[in-house]
């Protein structure tokens, strides 16, 4: 069994919000994960936190046993408010040493005292912000080294439609600026991907003149077209109107079929039990629980999994 991702102590903050706050998981080949849980658990954050989209604030995502998340984002940040701070450090004391000054009648003792303080404030600013330089140099001579051969675009799913593109040109565009591939391979594998997801008669339509579960079927394509080694997909059929969720769900379970891994985040119990073979219940930032489709939803060990399922 190959693994795809490990996803180790996965953790995202934004400010005092603590959103995800220890994910673990792992995806191995063929694998379709359907991660189910209430509206605001962390999901769509944690999907976005994969492909780079957040920067999490702790942990390690391994693709294909490679460590391939970099702390470059955290890093850049720190080094912002290290500066705030220190700022706002010096003005302080500037300030102090001034009311002091006023005040006191030694003023000589009390100017040495405070160009101590400064001295060493900056020193101490200085000290850090070179430990944190060398880390976003690190980091980023990283990112370089492995975040390029990861093909964050490959991967991504939620890629934009352009609307006055065709079904074509949509998936062709992609093909020819990342891919660097000329028009007619790009085409020729475009039809093929098209075709896949029952849109190949419709290649030449304009994509603001298909419904809602067409668009949604050419981003398959389209993200097919870059061979990826695993889609992520949040909530595709959330937008749709009922009548076309059947065949956004049919495309996907037919990838699926065909081995194709896959991150689900779904309110589609049926896909969920039906096409994954790995179910993942978030609350409130973790996991709660994981397990096959049967384990989940006939017989889940967790009372918080049993209560969203609506299961005694
Ligand atoms: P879900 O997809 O499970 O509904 P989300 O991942 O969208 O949940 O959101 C989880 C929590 O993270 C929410 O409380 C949301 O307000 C917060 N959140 C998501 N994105 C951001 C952001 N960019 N800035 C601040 N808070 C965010
Ligand atoms: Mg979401």
């Amino acid at each position: 069994m190959e693994q795809i991702l490990n996803i180790k102590n996965l953790k995202k903050s934004f400010k005092h919000n603590d959103v995800l706050k220890d994910i673990n998981l792992e995806v191995n080949k063929g694998d379709v994960v359907a991660i189910i849980g209430s509206s605001g658990s962390g999901k769509s954050t944690f999907l976005r936190s994969l492909i780079d989209l957040e920067t999490p604030s702790k942990g390690e995502i391994y693709y294909k046993g490679q460590l391939v998340n970099n702390f470059y984002g955290v890093y850049k940040r720190e080094l912002k408010l290290l500066k705030e701070e220190h700022n706002k450090r010096i003005k302080d004391i500037k300030y102090t040493l001034k009311v002091k000054l006023k005040e006191s009648k030694n003023k000589k003792e009390v100017r040495i005292h405070y160009n101590f303080l400064l001295k060493d404030e900056k020193e101490k600013y200085t000290k850090k912000k070179q430990e944190l330089i060398g880390l976003l140099k690190e980091s980023e001579a990283f990112n370089k080294e492995n975040i390029d051969k990861f093909a964050l675009k490959e991967y991504k799913q939620k890629v934009t439609i352009f609307n006055n593109y065709t079904v074509l040109g949509n998936c062709t565009l992609a093909l020819r600026k990342i891919k660097k591939m000329n028009q007619k391979d790009a085409e020729e594998l475009a039809k093929t991907e098209l075709e896949k997801v029952g849109m190949l008669d419709k290649a030449n339509s304009r994509v603001n003149k298909i419904s809602g579960g067409q668009k949604q079927r050419v981003a398959i394509a389209r993200a097919l077209c870059m061979s990826p080694e695993i889609i992520l997909f949040d909530e595709p059929t959330s937008a749709l109107d009922p009548e076309m969720v059947n065949e956004v769900l049919n495309v996907m379970k037919s990838l699926a079929d065909e081995g194709m891994t896959m991150i689900v985040v779904t309110h589609e119990m049926n896909f969920a039990r039906n096409v994954a073979n790995k179910v993942v219940f978030m609350e409130d930032g973790y996991v709660v629980e994981e397990g096959t489709p049967e384990e989940i939803f006939k017989n889940p060990k967790k009372e918080r999994t049993k209560q969203f399922l609506n299961i005694n």
